[in-house]
C-alpha cells in the first residue's frame, strides 16, 4: 500500500530530501548540491534521483510513495506547480517544476508550496503548533518569511502567494524596503535589516562598540549586535529594541487579523534567545489594546535544520489525505 511521503526542500544552493512514513517518522534522508546554473532538468533530475534513492536504500518501491510535497521560494504559480521566476535560480523561469518532479517519480500526485509556508505547516504539524489550530509563523533571515494557519489550514490567497507578512507595513514613510515599498516589518525586523541599520548609524558617526568590529571586518552581522547589546553597548541596544518593537507590532497586527492561539519565530536570530524573545513579548505587552486580555503564545519553532522536508512531507500528506492533489 502507497504510505510513504518524500519531501523535498528546493534551495538556491543545497536540494535537502526526505523520505517519512505515514506517521511522519523521518525513515531516512540526503542533501545533494542544487547545481542551479546547470538549468531546471539537471536540478529535476537531482531531486528525482535523491529521491528514488531514498526508496531504493529503505527497500520500497515507488508503488509505495503515496505522494510528494515540494518547498521553494516564490514567485510560483503555486496551483498550477510553476516556478515563475527565481532570485537564487535564475534558470528558473515559468518552470512546471511540480509535474516535471512528479513524471521523474513515478506520476505520484505531487504538490508545490512556497517554501516559507512549508515551514509553517511543518512547525504547524509536527512542531510547537502540535495542538493548536490557529497559528501565525515569521522566519528572520535575509528578509522575513511568513505563514498563515486559521482552522487548521495553510491562508493562500488566490494566487497561492501568501503569506508576505514581511511586506506588511508598519511605518508608513519608512525605511525602503528590497520590494519597492516603504516601511515593511522585513526592512526593520529581519537579521539583515537588524545588520544594516547598525552600520548605517555608525556611518552616519554615532558613537558604538560595533564601530571597531565594522572597521576591522568590514560588516557587522545580527549577531555582532546582540552580542555587543548583551554588553552594555548604547547604540546596539537601541538597535535590537528596534527590532523587537517593529516584530511586536506585527504580533498585534497578526493577533487582530486571525486570533492565532501562537505566533512562532525561526530563522538564524533566534540564536539570540530570551534577548530576542523577552523584548519582543516586552514591546508586544505595551503596545497591545487593554480592551480585553489577550492569550497568545509568542514564542520560537522547535524543528530546526529540518523543517523544510518535514514541512513539505506533511503538506503533501495532509493534501494527499484530503483529496487536494
Ligand atoms: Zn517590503
Amino acid at each position: 500500500m502507497a504510505e510513504y511521503f518524500i519531501g523535498i526542500d528546493l534551495g538556491g544552493t543545497n536540494i535537502k530530501v526526505g523520505l517519512f512514513d505515514r506517521t511522519m517518522n523521518l525513515v531516512d534522508k540526503s542533501s545533494v548540491p542544487t547545481g542551479a546554473d546547470m538549468g531546471p532538468e539537471v536540478v529535476v533530475e537531482r531531486m528525482v534521483t535523491a529521491g528514488k534513492g531514498l526508496l531504493k536504500e529503505a527497500g520500497l518501491r515507488i508503488e509505495d510513495l503515496a505522494a510528494i510535497g515540494i518547498g521553494t521560494p516564490g514567485p510560483a504559480d503555486y496551483p498550477r506547480g510553476i516556478v515563475i521566476k527565481s532570485t537564487n535560480m535564475p534558470k528558473f523561469v515559468n518552470t512546471p517544476l511540480r509535474d516535471m518532479v512528479a513524471s521523474g517519480l513515478g506520476n505520484r500526485p505531487a504538490i508545490l508550496e512556497n517554501d516559507a509556508n512549508v515551514a509553517c505547516w511543518g512547525e504547524f504539524t509536527m512542531g510547537v503548533g502540535k495542538e493548536v489550530t490557529d497559528m501565525i509563523f515569521m522566519t528572520l533571515g535575509t528578509g522575513i518569511g511568513g505563514g498563515v494557519v486559521c482552522n487548521g489550514e495553510l491562508v493562500r490567497g488566490v494566487g497561492g502567494n501568501a503569506a508576505e507578512l514581511g511586506h506588511v507595513i508598519i511605518y508608513p514613510n519608512g525605511r525602503a524596503c528590497n520590494c519597492g515599498q516603504r516601511g515593511c516589518v522585513e526592512a526593520y525586523g529581519s537579521a539583515n535589516a537588524t545588520a544594516a541599520r547598525a552600520t548605517e548609524a555608525i556611518q552616519a558617526g554615532e558613537e558604538s562598540s560595533l564601530g571597531e568590529v565594522l572597521r576591522n571586518r568590514g560588516e557587522i552581522t545580527s549577531k555582532d549586535v546582540f552580542l555587543h547589546a548583551e554588553n552594555g553597548d548604547k547604540l546596539a541596544c537601541d538597535i535590537v529594541e528596534g527590532t523587537a518593537e517593529a516584530l511586536a507590532l506585527m504580533c498585534v497586527n497578526m493577533l487582530h487579523t486571525t486570533e492565532p492561539a501562537c505566533i512562532v519565530f525561526t530563522g538564524g536570530m533566534i540564536a539570540a534567545g530570551d534577548a530576542l524573545l523577552g523584548r519582543i513579548c516586552r514591546h508586544f505587552d505595551r503596545l497591545i489594546w487593554t480592551l480585553k486580555k489577550e492569550t497568545v503564545t509568542i514564542c520560537f519553532a522547535t524543528l530546526g535544520e529540518d523543517t523544510g522536508i518535514i514541512g513539505a512531507a506533511s503538506l503533501a500528506q495532509h493534501a494527499f489525505q484530503q483529496g487536494q492533489i
